[in-house]
């Protein structure tokens, strides 16, 4: 017997597991529906915001969760979402209309990213909450609110650490001009408190953050403003792999192959965003988030039990009760890992002049992934109906290829750069026409993302998968509801509430 091939094993939810493995269930998803096709989980969600509950219910007795609609375009997480009571952050007018048509009033939906001037009317116009990415668009909505408007503002804040740049959000030394729009224009503009969104993955970056908006909040009570509201933002991670130590002799293998040594593992010239020079592979690849091996949830709680060194060592989660800040989060990712699965079927099976083996599927890289990136899990393999084996053994033998296969699955484009996978993949046996190949994991910014209409194709149908009195049901995603009591949404945070700020070891 020789070493197992390389493999990059999935995670996968258990719910998610039973559906892929009842005889096929997806199969007649498929056909009924047609394919290619977006498998999404509600189910899986709502337990996804169970876990973060739970992580914020231990530490505070005030927050907001608003769920990242942009992490998806799926109907059914956002009324989910709806359904559970959380609030919603929207980054278009089209996003803004899904949240309001799935049941969200204005007091639950919070507008995120850089809003032009008609969007900007528009969220005046609803009473939404604006999460203000820079000056203009505060002096614009001092100027086109009403006198006594008092629309709900967060100041988005960013430059945080030296050196790290940021597109978004009002840089720290920007503050005073904002106070002075705030302090000018009260009845126009009720002033909620201060934001933040970081891509990273590293919770001492966060927290310096929290630090440095908690010194905002109490210069901001200098310029007799009252703010009561701390947002983090998202960025909590998923976790796609079921085996680090596989992931890393994958990575591992790779490497080597980019240096020459041992079997060929990328297609082209790809180098996945490493550097390879003197003979040697530097750098961070651009797939460096399958590597995570830790949940959203840990990380959040880090976040919350952090203790911060000037308020005396009292916790995150602590200060902001202190101070009556109400916390807010904007977990996009974290909610959706794991509720979402691709769908495509084998096409043909095709080897090119080196030998090399593709597998073509119905489906184009786009639709399981920006383009920019790689996604390091292994897709599984569903025998199609047509080809399973019947049980006598004329056709078990009929299965030619029984031996494992490195392959790449390319996609349905006429365009040389439509390969769904750039790194090889190891099946335990040659796939056939017909098979359906499952994309993991392929919630959050992959399934809809950067996919687009080229060719004049149409991409994938998105249906929701739910289990219910034993048995698994398919609907379309956008006719899907939850089941059972919804939940009571909390207040509304403009409830004037008088802060009383608990001074900490800094205060005069
Ligand atoms: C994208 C985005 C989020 C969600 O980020 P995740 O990494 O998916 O949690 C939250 N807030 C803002 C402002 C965003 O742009």
């Amino acid at each position: 017997m020789t070493a197992p091939p390389p493999a990059l094993p999935a995670k996968l939810h258990p719910l998610v597991r039973t559906f892929l493995d009842s005889p096929d269930a997806v199969a007649q998803a498929l056909s009924r529906f047609g394919a290619p096709a977006h498998l999404v989980f509600p189910q899986v969600y709502a337990e996804n915001l169970g876990t973060f509950r739970a992580v914020l219910d231990r530490h505070l007795s005030s927050y907001r969760i608003c769920y990242a609609h942009k992490a998806n375009q799926s109907r059914a997480f956002v009324r989910t979402a709806e359904h559970a009571g959380i609030a919603i952050d929207v980054a278009s007018p089209q996003e803004l209309a899904c949240a309001i048509g799935a049941g969200f009033g204005p007091t639950r939906i919070e507008v995120t990213g850089p809003k032009g001037e008609v969007f900007l009317r528009e969220l005046i116009d609803c009473g939404v909450t604006i999460n203000v990415d820079n000056l203009w668009e505060l002096h614009r909505i001092a100027e086109l609110a009403g006198d006594d408007a008092g629309v709900p503002v967060l100041l988005r804040i960013s430059g945080f650490d030296a050196g790290q740049v940021s597109r978004f959000g009002l840089p720290l030394n920007h503050i005073r001009r904002a106070f002075d729009v705030l302090s000018a224009h009260r009845g126009r503009i009720t002033f909620l408190g201060f934001a933040f969104h970081l891509d990273s993955g590293d919770t001492a970056e966060r927290i310096r953050a929290v630090d440095a908006c908690l010194a905002l909040v109490e210069q901001a009570y200098g310029h007799g403003l009252t703010p009561t509201v701390l947002n983090i933002g998202g960025g909590f991670r998923q976790v796609f792999t079921a085996d680090a130590d596989r992931f890393d002799a994958y990575v591992h293998a790779l490497r080597e192959s980019l240096l020459g040594r041992g079997e060929s593992m990328s297609w082209g010239s790809n180098t996945f965003g490493y550097h390879v020079a003197d003979g040697a592979v530097h750098g961070i690849p651009v797939f460096h988030k399958y590597a995570n091996t830790i949940p959203a949830t840990t990380m959040l709680d880090d976040v919350l039990t952090a203790p911060l060194e000037r308020h005396g060592g009292r916790t995150v989660a602590e200060v902001a009760s202190d101070n009556l800040l109400d916390f807010w989060l904007e977990p996009g990712k974290g909610l959706v890992d794991h509720a979402g699965v691709t769908v495509a079927k084998v096409e043909f099976v095709k080897e090119i002049a080196d030998g090399t083996v593709l597998v073509n599927l119905d489906l184009s890289r786009d639709s399981v992934t920006p383009a920019d990136q790689e996604v390091m899990v292994d897709p599984l393999v569903l025998p199609g109906t047509a080809h399973r084996p019947a049980p006598d053994a004329g056709a078990v033998a009929a299965r030619a290829e029984s031996a494992p296969v490195g392959v790449y699955f390319a996609g349905r484009l006429c365009l040389e750069r439509d390969l769904i996978t750039n790194h090889k993949v190891w099946l335990a046996h040659g796939p056939s026409p017909g098979d359906l190949v499952v994309f993991p994991n392929t919630g959050a910014y992959h399934m809809d993302l950067s996919a687009a209409t080229a060719s004049m194709r149409p991409p994938p149908i998105k249906l929701a998968v739910t289990h219910r009195a034993g048995s698994f049901q398919v609907c379309r995603d956008g006719d899907y509801e939850p089941s059972g009591p919804a939940a009571i949404p909390p207040q509304r945070h403009s409830a004037p509430r008088q802060p009383v700020p608990h001074r900490t070891a800094e205060a005069p």
